[in-house]
């Protein structure tokens, strides 16, 4: 089955399609950087790197832009509370998100574009919009005239007229519409601001991706992804605009020409709540990576359908731990045979072709981890080897199993308690060599005293922490 994703837009799932086969292209919407990131803002880099790596093994050529957004209000208010350049506070928060990003395996994208860096672009496609008759200049304001664009709505399945009636949107005096939206705004004096043809300021959020979008990748891109919040209004306004900078002639049926497939993530929980920080329950990923091993955040977070909504609990983080231990255990197992060259199984490919369907394709890593098992039971190396290399397969595409399998057991384990435990494992060896078993058994009892779990194998014993 070719690659099946659900089209937001279109609100169905459709193969997919590139515009060009050679040169597929992908963005997402990256951070903006004036804290560290929160464990839902985690979710939508590690899906998109999955299909990423799934699109790679079929396109020769793969482009993918995730942004920085480094221009920004709460940056502004976060520079000035600290009493520090604005630069200082992104560098800052980009680098801690990258940090974390390599925790999760997360592969860094071929395109990461600044807003900072596009300023020019960004004023020529606003530009090219009021030119277009779809914005007007008003007391230092550019503002998108969305009764100009009459597919405004589609991707949100808004319209206009409802919107109106029930509306909640600041009303400016500026405004011909209420929910017309800010291209360009003017900058206070302490602001970073740039020059433009409507006065010194600085860009409004939306334009800043369908500038980026246009610049790096060239329109229409192949799919567009974000977090479900990001429909309304963020999308919304970015298909409006890179339709309307290329002129209103076709515009009522314009969507394709900015991008093809829609992609956006559900929401994640905490404990079956919104995460706010009046709840106090926002979890920062920089410190969830410190506490646990990235891939069982990774792992976690692909463990529900990207569209389904994610609640993360405890319970998930030791299935989670648990899922990859038992992994980790089978090639670890399997050490001493060689992996075969072969790629994923069929049933793998059917999970995450079927619009990625993470968790049916996790169900195909535990039956190879349990095939490994088997074989190595039964001796059969070569069904082993076989297995291993699905396995592996599939793990790279899932962006798992990627420490190595000793270490991973052993984990985060003290170097004296390590040295411990391996005294007493060869001390073990010794009494069953010798078949004292009441001394064997002894040592196992202070092992399990030490939470120390023994794994006979036919190398050797090796061993890991409980739980
Ligand atoms: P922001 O920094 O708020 O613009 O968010 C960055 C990305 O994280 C966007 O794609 C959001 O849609 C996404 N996001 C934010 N909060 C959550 C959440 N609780 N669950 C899943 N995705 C989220
Ligand atoms: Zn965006």
């Amino acid at each position: 089955m070719p690659l099946h994703i659900h089209d937001t837009l279109r609100r169905e799932k459709r193969p997919f399609e590139p515009r060009d086969p050679s040169r597929v292209t992908l963005y997402v919407c990256g951070p903006t950087v004036y804290d560290y990131a929160h464990i839902g803002n985690a979710r939508p880099p590690v899906v998109f790197d999955v299909l990423v790596r799934l699109l790679r093994r079929t396109y020769p050529q793969v482009i993918y832009a995730r942004n920085v957004t480094d221009v920004d209000d709460k940056i502004n208010q976060k520079a000035s509370r600290e009493g520090v350049p604005i630069g200082e506070v992104t560098a800052r928060y980009e680098a801690a998100y990258l940090e974390d990003m390599k925790r999760l395996n997360v592969s860094p994208p071929d395109i990461t574009p600044h807003v900072t860096d596009y300023i020019p672009a960004i004023v020529d496609q606003i530009g090219a919009i009021i030119d277009a008759g779809c914005a007007y200049a008003a007391e230092g304001h550019v503002l998108f005239d969305v009764s100009s664009y009459p597919s405004y709505g589609a991707l949100s399945g808004r319209n206009l007229d409802d919107m109106i009636a029930g509306a909640r949107v600041e009303v400016a005096p500026y405004k011909k519409n209420p929910h017309d939206f800010v291209l360009w705004k003017p900058s206070k004096a302490d602001e970073p601001s740039w020059p433009s043809p409507w006065g010194e300021g600085r860009p409004g959020w939306h334009i800043e991706c369908s500038a980026m979008i246009e610049q790096t990748l060239g329109l229409p891109i192949d799919i567009h992804g974000g977090g479900i919040d990001l429909v309304f209004p963020h999308h919304e306004n970015e298909i409006a605009q890179g339709v309307c900078a290329h002129g209103c002639a076709t515009k009522d049926q314009a969507h394709d020409e900015y991008a093809r497939y829609w992609m956006h993530n559900g929401f994640l929980t905490v404990d079956a709540e919104k995460m706010s920080k009046s709840v106090g329950n926002v979890l920062l990923l920089h410190d969830l990576v410190q506490a646990m091993p990235g891939e069982v955040v990774r792992w976690a977070l692909l463990s529900a359908h990207y569209r389904q909504p994610l609640d993360w609990n405890q319970a998930l983080l030791d299935q989670s731990r648990k899922a990859l231990d038992r992994l980790y255990g089978a090639l670890h197992r399997s050490a001493d045979v060689q992996a075969a060259e072969v790629g994923p199984p069929a049933d793998f490919l059917k999970s995450v072709e079927d619009d990625l369907n993470t968790p049916g394709a996790m169900a195909s890593l535990f039956a190879l981890s349990s095939e490994i098992e088997r074989g190595m039971t039964a001796g059969d190396h070569a069904s082993v080897a076989e297995a291993k290399g699905r396995l592996i397969a599939c793990a790279a595409i899932l962006g798992v199993l990627q420490s190595d399998p000793a270490a991973w057991l052993e984990g985060q384990v003290s170097d004296d308690l390590r040295a411990e435990v391996e005294v007493l494992l060869e001390q073990r060896a010794s009494a069953r060599a010798a078949k004292d078993w009441p001394e064997a058994d002894r040592i196992r009892d202070r092992l399990n005293a030490l939470n120390v779990v023994v794994m006979d194998g036919p190398q050797g014993a090796t061993w890991r922490m409980k739980g």
